[in-house]
């Protein structure tokens, strides 16, 4: 189900940095060296928009789960049900839609577009 390893993350962190040049350029090593620098991560993601922090395993990911409109993310099933079962997740993005499985990546690279936001 996951479409990313966590290589694939580091990669597409990689690029974005020195795309957007937010920070010195990392390499895909360096950016692997950091995964469990919680400190680093945080300071990123105030400067890019294509990642998320997992709450429960605290590395980087680019797809997982939102929950309640971004105050928990998970980046698996596994890290999910640290917090909550299947069963209950469900229940919460059935309520409001606030609660949803996404991939942060593919949003930041549609903005502009706004075709997810107009529902
Ligand atoms: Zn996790």
């Amino acid at each position: 189900m996951k479409k990313y390893t966590n290589n694939d993350v580091y990669k597409i962190l990689s690029e974005e940095i020195k795309v957007t040049q937010v920070m010195h350029s990392m390499t895909v090593e360096e950016l692997c060296a950091k995964e469990s620098d919680v400190d680093f991560w945080e300071e990123l993601s105030e400067h890019l928009d294509c990642f998320r922090i997992c709450d429960a395993c605290h590395k980087p990911m680019i797809e997982g789960y939102c929950i309640d409109d971004g105050a928990e993310h998970y980046c698996s099933r596994e890290c999910l049900h640290t917090q909550m079962t299947d069963e209950e997740f469900e229940e919460l993005s059935d309520e409001d839609g606030t609660s949803y499985f996404t991939n942060w990546y593919e949003d930041s690279s549609v903005m502009g577009t706004h075709t997810e936001m107009e529902k």
